[in-house]
């Protein structure tokens, strides 16, 4: 283990994390899996998803937005907070349409891999039936409103060669939804579509063409399950997300 300066306990792990790490980040170097739907790579966290969710001093906190301190006991397979997650994946579930046998993103979708893990079966809530709209008016990009979970990833990292935000949300509530600045030249070219698809945690992005780049069974998750990249600290190969940005 490479010693930092700080140590925390996760469960009955006691490992090392850096000065202003997140508990994301100090778990993941140190092979242990919160799962996260918002967080990605270098994009700051937004905390919008709470899949992340810890107990940490008695309160319910997202980790990517918890930032590490001396002595910290986090709980995070407590049989209290994997419900929690359960719930909130089941949660997404209903609020959408999420078709998992039809969709271009199966094996590659990060909610459908977690609904493995956490062994989601029928969702205790009721579903919705929302009947949103697919836009394909983009020439390489199809946005499946039904499947967007709202995580804003695409908003906070597509981004034209200027720095202007390709991506961004309308309207509230029930009703918020995502759009793409048409009057930026990049939003419609072919590396944006491949681009907003790898970053999209689901199926609402679907870069037209190339969906199917690899063949479903031999997509990320249809050869390891969710995490195990971070648990088994092994470098998988084979099965990435279709499209490459
Ligand atoms: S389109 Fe995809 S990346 Fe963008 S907010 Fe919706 S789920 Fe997140």
């Amino acid at each position: 283990m490479e010693q930092g300066t700080i140590k925390i306990t996760i469960d009955d792990k006691e490992i090392w994390a850096k000065d202003g790490q997140s508990v994301v980040e100090a778990a993941r170097e140190n092979h242990i899996f919160i799962p996260t739907l918002c967080d990605y790579k270098s994009l700051k966290p937004a905390g919008t998803c709470r899949l992340c969710t810890v107990k940490i001093g008695g309160r319910f906190v997202s980790a990517c937005t918890t930032t590490v301190s001396n002595g910290m006991k986090v709980e995070n397979e407590s049989s209290e907070i994997k419900d929690i997650r359960k719930s909130l994946i089941e949660m997404l579930f209903v609020e959408g349409n999420h078709m998992c046998p039809s969709c271009e993103k199966s094996g590659n979708c990060d909610l459908q891999a977690l609904a493995y893990r956490y062994q989601m079966t029928a969702p205790r809530f009721p579903f919705s039936f929302t009947n949103r709209r697919l836009d394909a008016s983009l020439p390489h990009l199809i946005l499946e409103h039904n499947r967007c979970i709202q995580c804003l990833r695409c908003v906070r990292g597509v981004r034209a060669k200027d720095g202007r935000d390709l991506f961004g949300f309308v309207d509230r509530g029930a009703k918020i939804h995502i759009t793409v600045d048409k009057t930026v030249e990049e939003a419609f070219s072919e590396k944006t579509a491949a681009a907003a698809m790898a970053i999209c945690p689901v199926g609402a992005l679907i870069q037209k063409g190339g969906a199917y780049q690899t063949p479903i069974g031999d997509r990320k998750y249809d050869l390891h399950p969710i995490g195990s990249e971070i648990e088994s600290n092994i470098e998988q190969s084979g099965g990435s997300h279709d499209t490459k940005s």
